[in-house]
């Protein structure tokens, strides 16, 4: 086990050629204190939590001090946003603070948010508000736990600095942990600048650092494309299946290892509804929930064309192509676990499309639909605890028939289904509500409930009997939650 001061750094990205980024030192916070601490996440950096401080944390995290063999940087990147390509980004409010390889050989980058100005911070201060902070935080807890990938973060500093948002708001920062902070945005600058040296040079050290075992093979990029291709569906999938919004799917927010990335006016739904716009200054709907699989599809063409130089264009549309069929595969797969269905059959896909449509049309709670029917036996109080969650319970009656028909065909116990399903159907998300209410506790000082989050949602799938307020109805005011990009 290390300390801060002994972390194993190795900063392979800052060893990349200057163009990829701009070195510059993050700007100390005023009166920065730590508001939270994931021992979990210090366990990846193989950092002894027993031996680190508040206030050391604080120091090195609210921007006062540099950790030995950190190398701040802000990486350049470019991107499509709202479909529109823009030139002029890169990291405008957060470093790259170097690598940590843990004694497993894992590396993982800690990036700094809200650190201040960068050579790419076109407009804005560079500076992360608290609620948008603790957003971030609690979110990346939330996909870890419902073994969604995702960022995660080590530790949240609050401060005494203030910056205008929606109206003055605290500033904080965010120590962000993940193993990939390339975006496919990083790819497009160095395409559309016909850097092309510099793109080969890229796509080099992703397939070393991210995909060793597609070095030899006849043409890399495009095996590196597969996977890139294969793991895109897979998260989308993971997100449509358990109700989540990302709010901002622009292709600088797209991560090359399929986390998820960058979180923003995200939202997990209360309610199943496809045509949900989680981004109020989403104005045309482009990042709607059920737009996403198709957005990230067209992402995956900005990545496609991106990459013309190193590969074959029609080996890139066929990939694109295969997308489709991969994404929906995905998919079912996902619903047929939250249905506990083990055994393959060729009816499942309209079952579940029936279930999908009789969800919307009744705005269903799809965490806690799922989640009853864990219970489910085909007994009467089984299925008046479903029909609970219906504005029309008679919707249910022939799809649920259907299910019991379906159930019978299984060859496990109903016991072992239901645990199989208890496993799968969170019994707690992240609604918006509850950041909310951890969001005005923390500007009132109280730090508690941010951290009560995070226990809860580190383990979203087991009975936690101190926290159940947090498994019923939201309350009447989460629907007029407004979230817009500074959120
Ligand atoms: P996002 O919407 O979070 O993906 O951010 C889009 C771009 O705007 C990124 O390049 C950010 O670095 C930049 N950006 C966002 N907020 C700020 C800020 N407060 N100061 C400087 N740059 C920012
Ligand atoms: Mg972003
Ligand atoms: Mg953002």
């Amino acid at each position: 086990m290390r300390t801060l001061e002994t972390l194993n750094f190795d900063n392979s990205y800052a060893r990349l050629p200057e163009q990829f980024y701009h070195r510059v030192d993050p700007k100390p916070l005023k009166g920065a204190h730590l508001i939270g601490f994931n021992t979990e996440v210090a366990g990846l950096l193989d950092l002894d939590p027993c031996q680190v401080t508040p206030q050391a944390l604080a120091r090195y995290f609210g921007g006062h001090e540099m950790l030995p063999g950190s190398e701040p940087l802000a990486m350049k990147y470019t991107g499509h946003q709202f479909g529109v390509y823009n030139p002029d980004l890169g990291d405008g409010r957060g470093l790259l603070l170097g690598e940590v390889v843990n004694a497993a050989g894992e590396r993982w980058d800690l990036h700094l948010k809200g650190s201040g100005k960068t050579a790419f911070s076109r407009f804005g201060d560079g500076r992360a508000v608290l609620r948008s902070s603790i957003r971030e935080y609690l979110a990346g807890e939330a996909m870890h736990g419902l073994n969604i990938p995702s960022t995660r973060g080590l530790c949240l500093i609050g401060s005494d600095d203030y910056t205008m948002r929606e109206g003055m708001e605290p500033c904080a920062m965010l120590l962000r942990v993940s193993r990939c902070h390339i975006r496919f945005g990083h790819f497009e600058h160095f395409y559309y600048r016909r850097m092309h040296d510099d793109l080969k040079l890229l796509a080099d050290y992703c397939i070393e650092r991210y995909f060793p075992d597609l070095a030899d093979d006849e043409n890399p990029y495009r095996s590196m494309f597969v996977r890139v291709v294969d793991r895109t569906a897979a998260l989308v999938a993971r997100w449509q299946a358990c109700g989540f919004v990302h709010g901002v799917l622009n292709t600088d927010n797209m991560s090359l290892l399929g986390e998820t990335f960058d979180y923003g006016p995200y939202t997990f739904l209360d309610q199943y509804r496809p045509d949900y716009v989680s981004n109020q200054n989403d104005h045309q709907g482009r990042y709607a929930f059920r737009g996403q699989p198709g957005v990230v599809l067209w992402n995956l063409a900005c990545l496609g064309q991106a990459l013309l130089p190193l590969v074959p264009r029609e080996d890139l549309e066929t990939q694109l192509q295969r997308f489709t069929l991969l994404y929906e595969g995905y998919e079912l797969a996902r619903f047929r676990e939250r249905l506990g269905l083990e055994e393959v059959e060729t009816g499942d896909a309209e079952l579940v499309e029936r279930l999908k449509t009789l969800l919307a049309e009744q705005r269903i709670d799809l965490t806690r639909f799922f989640r009853r029917l864990c219970d489910f036996d085909g007994g009467e109080a089984s299925i008046e605890a479903l029909m609970e969650l219906w504005p029309d319970p008679s919707k249910l009656t022939d799809w649920l028939l259907q299910y019991r028909e379906r159930l019978e065909r299984e060859e496990g116990s109903d016991a072992q289904r239901r645990r199989r399903m208890r496993a799968v159907n969170p019994k707690y998300i992240l609604r918006n509500y509850m950041a909310e209410e951890a969001i005005r506790a923390a500007h009132q000082g109280d730090f508690g409930p941010v951290n009560d989050l995070m226990t809860v949602l580190r383990r979203p799938f087991d009975e936690q009997p101190e926290f159940e307020r947090f498994a019923g109805e939201p309350p009447d005011w989460a629907g007029a939650i407004c979230l817009t990009c500074s959120s």
